[in-house]
């Protein structure tokens, strides 16, 4: 008899058992549809151009080719590269508490960790649908917090219900509570807010008080454009007094999936409490994983604070964000000379290859 007999079976995880599936598929003739890898021409990982030749440069030079250990709280050009990408040149740095993460996943992980226990909100409010994660990481870090959801895309007609999403953030929400925001490329629908309706979010986001941590996953992949993309979180930044978060990965925009490698910025209303909120989350670093990775964290932040690997970094953003509207167009163009039943409209508009997951509807997106 164990002690750990009692542990409920768990279900296996949708997006990962829809990848070992299409593995141990023998058809020669199938295609992946999974989930959140780029790939190129040939469907195989794309190395981008610019890490390429970040770690040539990181190989030949002995001050950066060895595995000490980084600081706690990150590689220091990599978290001044990662608040400037986010916000911006003219921020008040010392506003701002930042801290590298292991990837996207670990950047939400703390932030739901941080807030549940700074500003305890009675619910946390995560679009319908959204990536599934958002849910299970509140599940695990806080099982007392509700997750609520509110309205985004809609099925019938494949489109944005923004007025669904307004009037239950307006009308259900309480003072405190959290929403998870996509600053761009929402995943899974592809469909983003435009500029008049994020000032209405942030709008609701002032009135109701509401803590907002964005997720900023996609950053140069949805328009192929670094401001565009960021352009909510600069609009809620300008808002005086507006306290919030940002929860940023580099797996996409980077093609450094397995390397881990994020950063979470939390703005708050005074230097004094970015300082203690960075002491904060200093100590959960320690007790979780004492220092974030390494070697990724060097690739991105030689590519950030070097001019020519940075005007490289950007080419290889539009190659891979023009690439994939190509393909859409293409899967658009196939569809619709075969008379495919059903409206295909959305493939335009949206901006992410998930959507390829709403083509097929399965239960991962
Ligand atoms: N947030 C969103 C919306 C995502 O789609 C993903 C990845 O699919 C992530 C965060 C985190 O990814 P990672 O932990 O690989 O950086």
């Amino acid at each position: 008899d164990s002690q750990f007999s009692e542990i409920p079976l768990q279900p296996k995880d949708a997006a990962f058992s829809l990848i070992e599936a299409f593995h141990a598929d023998p058809f020669p003739q199938k295609v992946d549809l999974c989930p959140g890898f780029y790939r190129d021409e040939n469907a195989k990982p794309w190395i981008l151009p610019s890490v390429a030749l970040a770690k040539q440069r990181l190989q030949a030079d002995p001050s950066e080719a060895h595995h000490e250990h980084l600081p706690m709280q990150g590689h220091p050009k990599l978290l001044s590269g990662a608040r400037e990408l986010v916000f911006g040149r003219d921020v008040e740095l010392q506003r701002i508490a930042s801290i590298q993460t292991v990837s996207g996943t670990g950047a939400n992980h703390f932030a739901a960790q941080l807030l549940s226990e700074v500003i305890k909100p009675k619910n946390v409010w995560i679009s319908a649908p959204s990536w599934i994660n958002h849910t299970e990481i509140w599940e695990n870090v806080n099982d007392s917090i509700n997750k609520r959801f509110y309205p985004y895309y809609r099925k019938e007609d494949q489109s944005l219900d923004f007025t669904g999403m307004v009037d239950t953030l307006s009308s259900q929400s309480r003072p405190g509570d959290v929403v998870v925001l996509h600053a761009c490329a929402h995943n899974p629908s592809g469909l983003d807010l435009s500029v008049e309706q994020w000032k209405t979010v942030a709008s609701v986001c002032v009135e109701k008080k509401l803590f907002p941590l964005f997720d900023s996953a996609y950053q140069g992949f949805a328009t192929g454009d670094l401001e565009k993309d960021a352009w909510a979180i600069r609009y809620f930044y300008g808002l005086s007094h507006l306290e919030f978060a940002v929860a940023q990965s580099f797996s996409k925009n980077f093609g450094i999936y397995g390397e881990r490698i994020g950063a979470l910025h939390l703005v708050v209303n005074s230097a004094e409490a970015a300082q203690r909120t960075l002491g904060r989350l200093l100590r959960l670093q320690r007790a979780q994983i004492t220092s974030p990775p390494s070697y990724g964290a060097k690739i991105v932040a030689t590519i950030l604070s070097d001019e020519e690997l940075f005007k490289q970094w950007l080419k290889d953003l539009d190659h891979m964000s023009g690439r994939i509207k190509q393909m859409r167009k293409r899967l658009y163009d196939e569809l619709k000379k075969r008379d495919t039943p059903g409206s295909w409209d959305h493939l335009l508009v949206e901006v992410t290859w998930f959507s390829s997951n709403l083509l097929l509807c399965h239960p991962s997106c």
